[in-house]
């Protein structure tokens, strides 16, 4: 197993002036060529929390290592500037009046400046953007601009980088490119990289492991299919796309559901819910020992189909490809293709933070 670059352990970070944290109990490790994705609702603590591992907030408790280096934790408490930690925020401000190459030297210390201007020119070519070392900023579009910003954000040397919605404003093929690049990045240069998304998409595609918060904490941790397709709880379910989240009364691995009788991915007793995604879905005409409905609606999206089924009062989505033709009012039935996922009832309420009364 290879040791993490990065680990964090039950960061909790309170802003002054509100009674209680913002981010609670943050835990995880990012490992050589892995990208992390911290995903999560507007407002969750995404930001925080990259803020905190970077040391620009300070935690109430909890720690930050760097392999075995702390750099928070009990009385440490390791200045940004000294974490060599890279890292591209959504305003990703490169200085104007530098060029290219002036902007990428700009963070790496202690050698000499013909070194630096070797190194910085390294890793521009690595980023696609030999030939633009003397242009400024303003002279390249968002796409460069954002590729010159991680450029300087990994060329002192940083094994780790945090990237904070660095593509948000990039148009989506751009985004799409830079994504793909830096998912290479990591793996060709074996560096840790987290990156902050709310876009679940970008979260799914990117990750190697992706990591689900809601109001301050990690809901879920895990490889993105795993996360999508066996969601902790009905949160992590609905936040990661388009889910049919159905109530069954389960008895071992067998449940009965108003789909009719389903297989379970797990045993069980009781009532439980189950979230089962479109495309989990299939959609048939009526078949006896079924129970029946009929189509409400249906999506074409060109490379397949969404169906809107009733059956009783309930209201079912399910994906099919294209080619699957069923029309408005037509009858039909629903099955399943897996195992359906067991997802956690027991929701907890979102935590209120108050501002306290000046004292
Ligand atoms: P977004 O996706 O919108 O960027 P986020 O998940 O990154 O959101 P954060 O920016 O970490 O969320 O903010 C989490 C919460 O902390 C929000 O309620 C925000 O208002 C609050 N917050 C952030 N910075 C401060 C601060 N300096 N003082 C007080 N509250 C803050």
């Amino acid at each position: 197993m290879k040791a993490p670059l990065l680990c964090v352990h039950n960061l909790t970070k309170t802003f002054a002036g509100y009674d209680s944290p913002v981010i609670r109990d943050i835990s995880f490790c990012v490992y050589p060529g892995e990208v992390l994705t911290l995903v999560g609702p507007s407002g969750c603590g995404k930001t925080t929390t990259l803020r905190t591992v970077m040391g620009f907030e300070q935690a109430d408790i909890g720690e930050v290592k760097r392999g075995e280096e702390v750099l928070q934790g009990g009385v440490v408490f390791v200045a940004p500037e000294r974490r060599k930690i890279g890292f591209v925020f959504q305003d990703y401000a490169l200085f104007p009046h530098l060029s290219v190459l002036g902007n990428v030297m700009f963070g790496i210390r202690g050698v000499p400046k013909a070194r630096k201007r070797a190194i910085a020119t390294e890793v521009l070519w690595m980023l696609g953007l030999a030939g633009l070392e003397e242009r400024r900023p303003h002279d390249l579009s968002g796409g460069q601009q954002q590729r010159v910003a991680l450029a300087r954000a990994i060329a002192p040397g940083s094994r780790i980088v945090l990237l904070d919605e660095p593509f948000s404003s990039l148009d989506p093929d751009t985004r799409h490119t830079i994504r793909g690049e830096v998912r290479m990045l990591a793996e060709r240069a074996k560096m840790a990289v987290v990156l902050v998304t709310h876009d679940q998409e970008e979260a799914l595609s990117t990750a190697d492991r992706l990591a689900v918060m809601r109001d301050g904490v990690i809901e879920q941790l895990g490889p993105p299919e795993f996360v999508y397709n066996h969601p902790a709880n009905r949160f992590v379910a609905q936040f990661l796309g388009r889910t049919n989240l159905i109530d069954c009364q389960a008895s071992g691995t067998m449940g009965e559901s108003p789909l009719g009788k389903v297989e379970l991915e797990r045993a069980a007793t009781g009532a439980v819910t189950l979230s089962l995604r479109p495309e989990h879905l299939e959609l048939h005409k009526p078949i006896g020992g079924r129970p029946s409905g009929k189509v409400i609606a249906r999506e074409f999206k060109g490379h397949d189909m969404t169906y809107h089924i009733r059956i009783g009062i309930g209201e079912y989505l399910v994906q099919t490809d294209a080619a699957c033709r069923f029309n408005v009012g037509d009858p039909a039935s629903i099955s399943l293709r897996t195992k359906a996922a067991i997802v956690d009832d027991t929701e907890a309420e979102p935590t209120k933070r108050v501002r306290l009364p000046l004292a």
